[in-house]
């Protein structure tokens, strides 16, 4: 059986991109679709495998796009390294904040979006993500308009 979205801690999704579990969870089923194996994480150790090699190639392909573009545009170093430091982190982290903010937002559950955009934005300010940042704290001040 799944457990509703909304009863989930959004540390979860956060402790999932981090590699980290929560601990004395009962097993669930794998994430990977039509997958019958249960797991203490999001995927069995199989499929743990071929998203991380997905995720992987995907960062690799980024990457080498940034330094093409870079080369064309004539990009500063330090720029380019900025770019390229951000790109694991913008694949994994946004689409779980923004998700379960839209969600919350949807349900009218104001309180507790604004608590995951309050994660968001301590979580993109230690990794120095402005972007991240001023997307959740103005996405905050609309959730507290709506109260
Ligand atoms: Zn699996």
């Amino acid at each position: 059986m799944k457990e509703p979205l909304r009863t989930q801690n959004p540390w979860r999704l956060f402790l999932w991109k981090e590699g980290g579990q929560m601990p004395s969870k009962p097993k669930k089923p794998c994430a990977y679709p039509g997958c019958p194996n249960l797991t203490d994480g999001r995927y069995c150790p199989e499929h743990q495998q071929k998203v991380n090699s997905n995720y992987e190639k995907y960062v690799a392909t980024e990457r080498a796009q940034i330094i093409e573009h870079a080369k064309w545009l004539g990009t500063s170093k330090t720029e380019v390294e900025g770019k390229l430091a951000k790109v694991g982190l913008f694949n994994c982290t946004i689409p779980a904040f923004k998700r379960l903010a839209i969600i919350y937002e949807k349900q009218k559950d104001y309180d507790k979006a604004i608590a995951v955009c309050d994660s968001a934005i301590r979580y993109y300010s230690l990794v120095k993500n402005h972007e991240g940042e001023e997307d959740f704290k103005s996405r905050k001040e609309k959730l507290q308009n709506k109260k």
